[in-house]
């Protein structure tokens, strides 16, 4: 394969050309690998593709139908195996809390790929061999706390292997290790902020200078939050399963975009109504196509998360286009009395006021025939000593300006903090108590 030719370093900056040539001899090989499955086989062969070389050009990739979640459940366990079992050296799985489970095998190359990928990420925001590394993403089948493990390894990072949870734990490493780079969720950023007084720590007993982010679609605001209480850089990250995992997307030390690794990413941007393409810079649904994995090749899939490409080169001179934060999940979308609602959009209005704490609850519930939508949110606890008036300006506030951006009159409730349910892991921030109006 002609990208075996190329050194990592020399395929992050390519030029446009040759990484669009790259990606044609890629996904030819990908084409070919699909057709082994029995999954692929049939679905390929239904529209008229039966060898790679149906594929002439980057836009042939349209010939090929969409993958869905429900697809990869169809094909549960080995339909979508396209090597001898013997071949598979590790899986991962989805969750599968909504379901049959999804599972993704690899090869020793395609696992050997997958870390080229996070090691260029995490070079991308500065990370060295000189840093340590205390990975507190979950460890197992999810691929969030794996995925950037080997990565850091072959860059040569000390790396702690945490895993999620026990916040003492974290503490303590984080001080007698002088961590530099951490990798969380952002609520459990935030978490461990609200925790770390009262565990008896402040900022002087750590170095942390960085931290990755992801996992969970989140604001701006959250970002820069995370950077302002700990003083450090937070960069943000785009993964799944489905892709591998963490190191999709990665955002490099400028922060403006996060840069999708097209060498081993196809994308595309299509509007989740007519499923046709979107224009570059417009917000669509990412349908990705993976380039660098024979084990479980996947074309076309629909992720369901919304985002837009970023036409203009970036400064850092890396060629691989960037893509916005994602914006959300289009499973996350809540209709409010017939408007459509993000919880990215409420989240943004509630990080950027003052005395916010940082942790909050989307509540939404019927009350005759309207949908009621309340925000509860922790207020710092020096709000309620005695400053009714304070909290009742606070409140007013929110409701304005959730008002002005989402164009819903939402019920807000303060709370002092440590009143709403601990978010560890994957924060759940929206309780919808509907259920279904069929
Ligand atoms: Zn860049």
């Amino acid at each position: 394969m002609i990208g075996d030719l190329y050194a990592d370093e020399e395929l992050e900056r390519l030029d446009r050309d040759a990484l669009r040539a790259l990606q044609l001899l890629r996904l030819k090989k990908t084409v070919e690998a699909a057709l082994l499955t029995p999954f692929y086989s049939k679905r390929l062969k239904g529209v008229g593709i039966t060898s790679a070389e149906d594929i002439r050009t980057l836009d042939d990739v349209r010939k090929i139908p969409y993958t869905t979640k429900d697809d990869l459940r169809e094909a549960y366990p080995y339909g979508l195996l396209s090597v001898d079992r013997s071949e598979i050296v590790r899986m991962h799985a989805s969750s599968g809390t909504t379901g049959t489970p999804t599972v993704i095998y690899h090869t020793q190359k395609d696992l050997d790929q997958w870390t080229n990928m996070t090691v260029r990420s995490l070079r991308a925001t500065g990370c060295t061999k000189e840093d340590v590394f205390q990975n507190m993403m979950t460890y197992g089948l999810f691929t969030g706390g794996i995925g950037l493990h080997y990565g850091a390894e072959r860059l040569g990072m000390l790396v702690i292997p945490a895993s999620s949870g026990n916040t003492t734990r974290q503490f303590n490493m984080m001080k007698d290790f002088q961590t530099t780079t951490v990798h969380a969720t952002p609520s459990y950023m935030l978490h461990l902020y609200s925790r770390m007084e009262e565990m008896g720590y402040s900022l002087k007993d750590f170095n942390l200078k960085r931290a990755l982010i992801g996992a969970e679609p989140h604001s701006e605001e959250v970002r820069q939050k995370i950077e302002e209480l700990f003083d450090i850089d937070a960069y943000n990250s785009y993964g799944l399963s489905e892709m591998n995992g963490p190191s999709v997307a990665f955002e490099c030390t400028q922060k403006k975009g996060m840069h999708l690794w097209e060498d081993a990413y196809l994308v595309e941007t299509i509007d989740r109504s007519s499923l046709e393409p979107v224009e570059e810079g417009e917000m669509g649904e990412l349908v990705l196509t993976i380039l660098i994995r024979t084990g479980t090749p996947i074309l076309r899939y629909r992720t369901k998360d919304l985002a837009a490409i970023i036409p203009e080169p970036c400064s850092c001179g890396r060629t691989s286009r960037r893509i916005t934060r994602i914006k959300g999940r289009t499973d996350d979308m809540l209709i409010i009395n017939g408007v459509n609602v993000f919880p990215s959009q409420i989240e943004e209005v509630i990080m950027k006021m003052p005395g916010i704490g940082t942790n909050y609850l989307i509540k939404v519930r019927k009350e005759g025939t309207l949908d009621k939508l309340t925000i509860h949110t922790e207020v710092g606890a020096e709000l309620f000593t005695d400053n009714a008036q304070d909290l009742h300006n606070l409140r007013r506030r929110i409701v304005e300006e959730l008002s002005a951006s989402i164009t819903i009159k939402a019920a807000v409730e303060l709370h002092e903090p440590g009143f709403l349910p601990v978010q560890q892991g994957k924060a759940i921030r929206v309780v919808d108590e509907r259920g279904s109006v069929f």
